[in-house]
């Protein structure tokens, strides 16, 4: 594996909440971060039907268009009864003219599941996917998951996105009853972070 020896990092993100996500892990190892969004890069189009695909495609992106390492990351559900949809196009199901609605999502994977008499339990895993480019267009790859089941009607208030229909193995909350700190100790970010920082110890 190819280690970090720099000391600036592009996070190929727009979104502001990934961002200081990420810059809060980072911090620790002296990394100075910016983000594409920060510095006006386009966003690529994400044309790929995987994870990894559409998190290669970011990272590339914004490593060639600023001649940093940049970091990028994709992530979804995968329910094994509608053959591993939404998946790459998680986000995309919540989307309407008014911005993306989650409930609606929620209430298709459940409807679609029901349609296709899935049998039960009706598993499902959380996928996260981190890809590290540099500019000469090496790039490493971090992956993390969850496996649980998708349980209706939806319960819990906290987390966001799918968590009200997402029960992970081995509890009887769903991500939405877990409070953050329980969540983010389990969840597919966390298993994919704990990959990533060794690329920063020195
Ligand atoms: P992206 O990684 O920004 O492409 O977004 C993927 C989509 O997956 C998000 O919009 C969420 O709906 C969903 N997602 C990813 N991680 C989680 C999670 O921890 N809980 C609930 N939904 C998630």
């Amino acid at each position: 594996m190819r280690s970090f020896d720099g000391d600036r990092l592009v996070i190929a993100t727009h979104n502001k909440g990934k961002l200081e996500e990420i810059s809060a892990l980072l911090e620790p190892y002296g990394i100075a971060v910016t983000s594409a969004g920060e510095l006006g890069l386009d966003e690529p189009e994400e044309t790929e039907t995987t994870f990894i695909g559409n998190a290669r495609i970011k990272a590339h992106a914004a490593a060639k268009a600023t001649g940093l390492p940049a970091l990028a990351d994709d992530s979804g559900i995968a329910i094994d009864g509608l053959g591993g949809a939404p998946g790459v196009y998680t986000a995309d199901w919540a989307e309407t003219p008014q911005g993306r609605d989650f409930e609606m999502a929620m209430s298709r994977a459940w409807r679609e599941l029901e349609e296709a008499d899935a049998p039960f339990p009706r598993t499902a895993r959380f996928c996260c996917t981190f890809v590290l480019a540099w500019p000469d267009g090496h790039d490493e790859v971090f992956e993390g998951h969850v496996d649980g089941q998708i349980v209706w009607p939806m319960r819990g208030a906290q987390g966001h996105g799918y968590d009200p229909i997402f029960q992970p193995d081995g509890y009887d909350t769903t991500f939405a009853e877990m409070d953050r700190w329980e969540k983010n100790r389990i969840s597919h970010r966390a298993k994919a972070f704990e990959k990533l920082v060794k690329v920063f110890e020195r």
